[in-house]
């Protein structure tokens, strides 16, 4: 899966940017220390490990923006077109990119600047029931796996659900 265009040009932005001087000055966007005049380098850099640390935790703010706009986002691959490690030290995948994000165990993502998922409806292709949230112990319970399907609470669930009697006590 390919990252949306927008994904790519955040990712860019945030490889191009040289995060070692960051605390020290007002750098506009794709600043370098590399072509810095010597009267505006900074005496102060991070190390590599301290700047790595900011850069990670833009592409971390930046990835939950794109996670909640877009099913098929893969913070993995994102993090790798920023220019971070996803590399655990030997060599397999470093879980701690995918648990830098705000989302439940469904892969649903927190709305940006809250730590809320939104009211909707989930169900999965495989359920007979749409429940008002993934906390309901009935969805849990059921769940086989499988992508998580979401509807607006204020609009039409697709007939082949019905409301679970659990979490969403009969409407009358
Ligand atoms: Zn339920």
């Amino acid at each position: 899966m390919a990252l949306s265009k927008i994904a790519q040009e955040f990712a860019a932005e945030i490889r191009n940017h040289d995060w070692s001087d960051a605390p020290w000055r007002l750098d506009r966007a794709g600043h370098s220390r590399a072509s810095d005049s010597n009267s505006k380098l900074t005496e102060r850099a991070l190390t590599d490990d301290e700047a790595r640390r900011v850069k990670t935790n833009a592409m971390w703010v930046t990835a939950q923006v794109l996670g909640y706009n877009d099913p098929n986002f893969d913070v993995y691959e994102f993090a790798e077109a920023c220019g971070v490690n996803t590399r655990n030290s030997r060599g397999g995948k470093n879980g701690g990119i995918d648990a830098g994000l705000r989302k439940d165990a469904y892969g649903r993502f927190m709305r940006p600047g809250t730590w809320k998922f939104d009211d909707e409806f989930v169900t999965t292709a495989t359920s007979d029931f749409y429940h008002a949230g993934t906390d309901c112990d009935w969805f849990r319970r059921g769940y086989r796996g499988g992508e998580l399907l979401r509807f607006p609470t204020d609009g039409e669930v697709p007939t082949q659900w019905e409301r679970c009697g659990h979490c969403l006590p009969s409407e009358s």
